[in-house]
């Protein structure tokens, strides 16, 4: 209960708490919780927020089944925030919805693109390309060269990517090319991406 100390409630003694799926990331809601719902929750493992319209703690899924079991309390940078990570019984929004956030305002699918995601997916599509090697595909012919040839066109894509930089064009594409040869070459020595992302990680808390 040591972390419930460090929560920085606002004048109203509430602090606002996103909930989000804990396996796929999707942002779920955004609530407000008291002391004694934080309390609540960790506690019991089960979401609970504060209603402001209310003004009492309400156990998430009391009355609509909905509720949504807590792996894990997260306090943001400041300490003014909350993140719950749930595993959800039913859609977190009253109206039906998996997620409160399903209007979209803004962007063509809602959602701006998400590099670490992208090469995640991206990193799989090589790991196919290198169990099936298809004919014609520029992938399987670099894994087929070895790491010796993919380190080269790595070297190569770096200096495209330098130039551009330099010339200020084409940064974006140069800089794509060099993330795609640098996940061949990480299939090549079979390192994956999670493990780069974990070394960042641990270089960047
Ligand atoms: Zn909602």
């Amino acid at each position: 209960m040591s972390a419930a100390r460090e929560i920085r409630y606002d004048e109203k003694g509430l602090v606002p708490v996103v909930a989000q799926d804990a396996s796929t990331g999707e942002v779920l809601m955004l609530a407000y919780a008291s002391r004694e719902a934080v309390e609540k929750t960790l506690s019991s493992g089960e979401a609970h927020y504060y209603s402001r319209s209310r003004e009492e703690i309400w156990r998430k899924g009391e009355t609509s089944g909905n509720t949504q079991k807590v792996v894990e309390v997260r306090l943001d940078c400041d300490g003014d925030a909350l993140l719950y990570r749930v595993e959800p019984a039913g859609p977190a929004c009253h109206t039906g919805e998996r997620s409160c956030f399903f209007t979209s305002l803004a962007g063509s699918d809602g959602e701006p693109p998400d590099l670490g995601k992208t090469l995640t997916r991206l990193a799989g599509t090589i790991a196919g390309r290198s169990r099936e090697m298809p004919e014609g595909s520029y992938t399987a012919k670099l894994l087929d060269r070895g790491t010796g040839y993919t380190a080269q066109k790595v070297g190569e894509e770096a200096v495209e990517v330098v130039v551009a930089a330099l010339e200020g064009e084409k940064l974006a594409e140069e800089t794509a090319d060099l993330l795609y040869h640098l996940l061949v070459l990480l299939e090549g020595r079979g390192v994956g991406v999670e493990e780069v992302a974990r070394v960042l990680d641990e270089r960047h808390r």
